[in-house]
């Protein structure tokens, strides 16, 4: 597998469709081939994180990086995970752990990704990326660090989370023997700050019935921008999204035809290719109008002193720390979006997403959103078996 020539065809193909049109879909797909092309191309120094690590600290430094779960995800979306994921299996990695760290794993056991000069991983979202980017570090025998978030968003917590940050800094520094620009990662952060109000706007058009985009517009969005966010790449993609809403918006046409029911994807899509939403919105008129992981939870940060933004910012994260704080947000997004059923994948072996199904699904029932909880693995394909989805998913439509 020749991970190098596979981003650089992605990077010439979608380059020149977007010479044909520009859409907020291609751009992302280009801007994130153009990162793993970086990645890959062999000429920068790799660090690799897990989801929740601030970028906007890595890209204040000359290196390539992005996050682990990112491999699972775009070897599924190119239906090239499964070997990946059995090497890591015959290494001994449990299948009750998550596919995304296998498929990882397994592809850096193959040798087909690059060695790192350092690794760094935080204990949010899950146990599984701390262990699985530490693994790695181990592999390629190079320094390692993690960011412990403590639970609970306390002064003292948010103090000791912005310290660890600092020292995340001098890590960097270490490993890449670069100094940081602390004036740089002002910009940065004010650039991402100002992001993160695009993308406000950009979700507020979820509120519209019908919704100016369907259910594809938004897939796997915020978590493919956290390694863009504070770089021009990433205002751009956001900007352009908010145009194409807007002008949906200002000449009522609905991002798909004859919406009827309006869904909320909890957590993670399935990210290797199938015709299930496609099936939904084809018979009920079934949207998903606001995905779990798009969401602007937090304040903007101070550029003059970022690391205690920063610090709450990852503490505050609805997938970490108390349930309660996740639940609400669900809770309050379900009537903000006029939500009428709620999708939750239960991705195999995510304890953030098995262990609190029936919480998630009783909380959601007291503001009037049905949950149906699908039992499937997003990243690994050799259990899907879609014709029981299509079956189970066309009867909570008709129950709605
Ligand atoms: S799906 Fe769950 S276990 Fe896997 S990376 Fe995400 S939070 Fe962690």
């Amino acid at each position: 597998m020749d991970f190098r020539s596979f981003f650089d065809n992605i990077v010439t193909g979608v380059g020149k469709k977007l010479e044909e049109k520009t859409t907020g879909r291609r751009l992302m797909a280009f801007h994130t081939a153009r990162l793993a092309q970086r990645l890959f191309s062999g000429e920068h120094p790799v660090v690799w994180v897990n989801v929740t690590i601030p970028f906007e600290i890595i890209n204040a430094f000359p290196v390539a990086s992005t996050y682990a779960e990112f491999i699972g995800a775009a070897l599924a979306g190119a239906e090239m995970a499964e070997p990946f994921i059995e090497r890591a299996e015959s290494e001994g990695f449990t299948t009750d752990g998550c596919s995304y760290h296998r498929a990882l794993l397994g592809a850096f056991l193959n040798g087909v990704l690059p060695k790192p000069i350092g690794v760094i991983s935080a204990t949010c979202p899950c146990d599984g990326g701390l262990k699985s980017v530490a693994e790695i570090g181990r592999l390629a025998d190079v320094p390692e660090m993690f960011l412990h978030v403590p639970l609970k968003s306390k002064d003292e917590g948010i103090a000791y989370l912005a310290d660890q940050m600092r020292q995340m800094v001098a890590f960097m520094e270490k490993v890449t023997g670069e100094k940081f620009d602390r004036e740089r990662f002002g910009e940065i952060i004010k650039l991402s700050n100002e992001t993160a109000d695009v993308l406000k706007r950009v979700y507020k058009y979820g509120e519209m019935s019908p919704t100016p985009y369907d259910g594809k517009a938004l897939k796997n969005f915020q978590i493919v921008m956290l390694p863009l966010m504070g770089t021009d790449a990433g205002m751009q993609i956001a900007k352009q999204f908010e145009k194409e809403f807007s002008e949906n918006a200002a000449s009522g046409t609905p991002g798909m035809k004859n919406e009827k029911l309006r869904f909320l994807w909890i957590q993670n899509r399935i990210q290797f290719p199938n015709t299930l939403l496609d099936e939904l919105e084809a018979k009920f008129g079934a949207n998903i109008v606001w995905d779990e992981l798009n969401d602007i939870y937090w304040e903007p940060i101070d550029p003059s002193d970022p690391f205690e933004g920063l610090a709450r910012r990852l503490i505050e994260n609805p997938l970490g720390g108390d349930l309660s704080i996740r639940i609400e947000t669900l809770k309050k997004r379900a009537k903000q979006y006029k939500i009428d059923g709620a999708i939750h994948p239960c991705h195999w072996g995510c304890r953030q997403s098995q262990n609190v199904r029936s919480l998630l699904e009783k909380a959601l029932n007291e503001v009037g959103v049905p949950m149906i909880a699908l039992d499937v693995d997003c990243v690994d394909k050799r259990s899907f078996a879609p014709g029981q989805l299509t079956t189970r998913l066309e009867a909570f439509c008709e129950m709605l």
